[in-house]
């Protein structure tokens, strides 16, 4: 009742909107968004109970103009990625190269001949921007481009085996993050899936005693993010092109992260390459844009001419294509491909994934006595050695040397906090837990000025107390 009584002293929302304090919030944001903030503010003060004295007019506008500019915050704000996963599907993949960036930039910003050929003046493809760069890299005939390689995998199938059977090894029925389950993918294509072999070995003769009138096709997926390891038998893409071209039907490779290059250059393990399996007979080769490739998410499929021009002519082709923005930015990223002695420099993740431990050591040294004295003294930084990891599924078992900060807090309870806290600033920072401690693996971290000028938004006292 009190309360009730204390409460009738608060200025009322046109009081606030009308003060001195409220006008630039209102000039900045717009009164709707204002009049809103306004309501809620006063709405959060009436259901506490009043224990000292009231705020006013100029208090509240404070709150509201806080609350709106975290609002506008966006969550897909820029951030620093130290959590040594070098394409972290939760944080975006691929970081993109400056060449990619500048061509989507000026995609959006006006019109371009995205189905119009501007040597004829008559329509074009949207796929006329990829097939060639793409042909030229892989060695395919033909190339088509679609959302994602998901997509990629549901679009192949579909064409190549709606209402036929699809012949896949056990060891190959691979789930990848977000529900993309083989089995359920391909019932969704309309293809029946005949599982062959066992989970550790599948020969020849399974695929062999597998082949019927039925068949559509025979799929070989690449075990992206697990190895199975012992006792193992697996059939090379080779040989299983030649089986499926004796039975007359045609081989689908799902690569998943396909690289275009022979990564064991930078130091990294030996993926498959696209051009690889291609030349091992591969009739279609499907695969991601935004994995080890580097640029955006899309997924790539390359192959034989008639198998690649039924695909385009499928109807899901329509529901799954990718936009300007895209096509510009692949295209962009295609072409670092073919300097590959500037590659390293020019993409970003290929950058980050060829960086040597000692580099980023000493990184971590030049850093550690800023970082440390940005946090509350009683926290603790110091270089640690740690492994990162590829990430996307790409290479499971294969980790990086790298070097971290590693910081450890008086309590459990204060490093949540500071976990948090860096969670929160205007440019984040996400690292790992490892062991108590929070890891800041330093692999990904090319912005030293940026990221110490972040940090130091955290000294604000009361971020950490
Ligand atoms: C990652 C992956 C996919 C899915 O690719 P997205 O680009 O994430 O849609 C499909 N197949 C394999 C083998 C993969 O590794």
């Amino acid at each position: 009742m009190q309360d009730k009584a204390a409460l009738r002293a608060l200025p009322s929302v046109d009081r606030i909107l009308g003060s001195a304090a409220c006008a630039p919030v209102t000039e900045r944001f717009g009164r709707a968004m204002v009049t809103a903030a306004v309501r809620e503010v006063l709405a959060e003060i009436r259901a506490e109970p009043v224990t000292g004295p009231l705020p006013g007019s100029e208090e509240i506008a404070t709150a509201v103009r806080a609350r709106l500019e975290r609002d506008e915050r966006s969550n897909l704000r820029p951030l620093f990625n130290l959590t040594g996963t070098v394409l972290h599907t939760n944080l975006g993949r691929a970081v993109l190269a400056e060449a990619a960036i500048e061509a989507a930039t000026e995609a959006m910003r006006d019109a371009v001949a995205l189905e119009f050929d501007l040597g004829t003046g008559k329509r074009g493809e949207r796929d006329d921007h990829l097939r060639d760069l793409l042909c030229d890299l892989t060695g395919a005939e033909d190339a088509t481009v679609v959302n994602n390689n998901a997509a990629a995998v549901l679009i192949a199938l579909n064409t190549l085996g709606a209402g036929c059977g699809a012949i896949v090894s056990r060891g190959e029925l691979i789930e990848i993050g977000g529900a993309f389950r083989m089995p359920d993918i391909m019932a969704r294509a309309g293809v029946q899936l005949v599982e062959v072999g066992t989970t550790n070995r599948t020969h020849p003769k399974d695929y062999k005693a597998a082949l019927s009138p039925e068949t559509g096709l025979i799929l070989k997926v690449h075990t992206s993010n697990y190895r199975i390891e012992g006792f193992t038998a697996e059939v090379s893409s080779g040989e299983l092109a030649v089986i499926a071209h004796g039975a007359g039907v045609p081989l689908l490779n799902d690569l998943g992260s396909g690289t275009l290059i022979d990564l064991s250059r930078y130091g990294l393990a030996k993926e498959p390459t696209v051009r690889e399996a291609v030349a091992e007979g591969a009739d279609v080769v499907t695969f991601s844009g935004d994995k080890l490739l580097g640029g955006p998410q899309a997924g790539f499929i390359v192959g034989r001419k008639d198998l690649i021009a039924a695909i385009n002519r499928n109807p899901l082709k329509r529901a799954l294509r990718v936009d300007k923005i895209r096509l510009a930015a692949l295209a962009a990223t295609l072409k670092l491909y073919r300097d590959p002695d500037r590659l390293a420099e020019r993409l970003p993740s290929l950058r980050m994934l060829a960086r040597k431990a000692p580099e980023i050591d000493a990184q971590a040294r030049r850093l550690l006595p800023h970082v440390a004295q940005l946090l509350p003294s009683n926290f603790v930084v110091e270089v640690r050695a740690c492994q990162s990891q590829i990430g996307s599924g790409a290479l499971p078992l294969d980790t990086l040397p790298s070097a971290a900060l590693r910081i450890t807090a008086p309590d459990g309870r204060s490093l949540e906090t500071l976990i948090a806290a860096l969670r929160d600033l205007p440019h984040p920072v996400i690292g790992r837990i490892r062991d108590g401690a929070l890891l800041l693996d330093l692999r990904c971290l090319s912005d030293e000025k940026g990221f110490l000028a972040s940090l130091s938004a955290l000294s604000a006292p009361h971020v950490l107390a």
